[in-house]
């Protein structure tokens, strides 16, 4: 027996998904790529990061950057996060917080604590592919979480049931979604919590683009809004991930969970049992770069992505032949585009990399169900203007001749 053999079978849905398959062609010389969901290495606050990172080292805390530390994390950095947390609705304390190594890591240990197998998650038809490949690994069912509240609780209830487990939790990025860029209104959001109510599962938030938005208004977060309706945290079922991911650095992998205590005392028991904590050097050096110069960052961010993405959106309309549709986002980092019913994104994508050289994400791999064989997810953050415009000139074209 070979050892892929006797691999638990968990490992079984853990596959190399097309597109990270895929983004390994991406290192073509004059490539344009619209495919990574990254932040932009030039809008990094490096210097401000150099500074944090000598203090960090400096004589008073180096021994204790250096050492081993708690598993929620740094105090500091928990504290800034309930100032910030407060801004936008949520009333919280330091013991409401765990720091994770990114947003990541907190849907994997959502995933461990909340699945056994056969239970099923809700998740969106599309949604984000990180979050499939984490819940994966637990081996749950997925059935689609529809937020206009169309479909009621017991069916969910009652196929979960069907299939051998419960329903667990609803997932979804409310603001800006990975891949759709789609935002739910509140009436969506208040619709959503009734589900979750009614199931009595949980509600994880991936808050990871909601510093992003270019235009439109601020919906308050679904922690805020159950919050709003129970009083305080200790009785939400919304479980909040945020990240700095998209504002500061994503290398630094530093992202927190806002939750009600006994949830955040469970998530400590697997940081410590998963890696004991994030890397307090990380966690010291984005508490003081966060402190100095959050706010005035995210609207730089906020002025450059604002360009770029309607700078996309134009060109899309000028170039795109009239059977492509596509959403406008109010924020984040991507377009989602529809193509022709007949046509294939994974075969667009082969097509476009060998004739025109741009690269986008088919959008097959955000579907828990493999549908969405036509769509294609656009990437805005990394490219600029005159990149964009011709990028989608020659996509545009490709589109046409096909
Ligand atoms: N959630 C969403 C919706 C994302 O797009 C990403 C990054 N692509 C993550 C979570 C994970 O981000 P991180 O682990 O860097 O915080």
């Amino acid at each position: 027996m070979t050892l892929s053999q006797i691999f638990a079978s968990r490992a079984s849905r853990m596959q190399a998904s097309e597109i990270r398959e895929l983004l390994k062609l991406l290192d073509q010389p004059g490539l344009i790529s619209f495919a990574g969901g990254i932040p932009d290495p030039a809008l990094f606050p490096a210097s401000e990061f150099a500074i944090a990172f000598a203090n960090g080292l400096g004589p008073d805390t180096q021994a204790q950057a250096l050492q081993y530390s708690v598993s929620e994390g740094y105090m500091p950095l928990r504290q800034w996060i309930v100032g910030e947390m407060a801004k936008i609705g949520v009333p919280c304390t330091a013991d409401n917080i765990l720091i994770t190594s990114g947003s990541q890591q907190a849907l994997d240990y959502l995933g461990k604590v909340f699945l056994s197998p056969g239970d099923t998650a809700l998740v969106g038809w599309p949604t984000y592919l990180g979050a499939l490949a984490a819940f994966n690994a637990y081996e749950p069912r997925y059935d689609q979480l529809t937020a206009n509240g169309n479909r009621k609780a017991e069916s969910y209830a009652e196929e979960a049931e069907n299939a051998g487990g419960q329903v667990k939790f609803a997932y979804l990025s409310a603001d800006f979604a990975n891949p759709t860029g789609e935002t739910l209104d509140q009436r969506g959001r208040e619709s959503l919590l009734d589900l979750t109510e009614s199931l009595g599962c949980a509600l994880i938030e991936d808050a990871a683009y909601q510093s992003l938005r270019y235009d439109g208004e601020q919906v308050p977060p679904l922690l805020s809004l159950e919050i709003a309706r129970k009083g305080d945290i200790e009785t939400c079922r919304t479980i909040y991930c945020g990240t700095f991911s998209k504002t500061l650095s994503p290398g630094l992998r530093v992202g927190w969970v806002v939750a009600a205590k006994p949830v955040i005392s469970k998530l400590v028991l697997l940081k410590q049992a998963a890696d004991l904590h994030s890397p307090t050097l990380n966690q010291m050096a984005m508490h003081e770069v966060a402190e100095e110069i959050f706010d005035g960052h995210v609207e730089t961010l906020r002025d450059a992505y604002r360009q770029r993405r309607d700078a996309m959106l134009a060109a899309l309309d000028q170039y795109m032949p009239a059977n492509v549709s596509w959403r406008r986002p109010e924020g984040g980092m991507f377009i989602w585009v529809t193509l022709p019913t007949e046509m294939d994104g994974a075969e667009l994508l082969a097509q476009s990399l060998e004739s025109i050289g741009v690269a986008f994400v088919p959008g097959r791999a955000f579907f828990a169900d493999g549908s969405g064989g036509n769509t294609i997810r656009l990437s805005f953050s990394c490219s600029d203007e005159s990149e964009i415009r011709t990028g989608i000139e020659k996509l545009g074209g490709l589109l046409r001749e096909m």
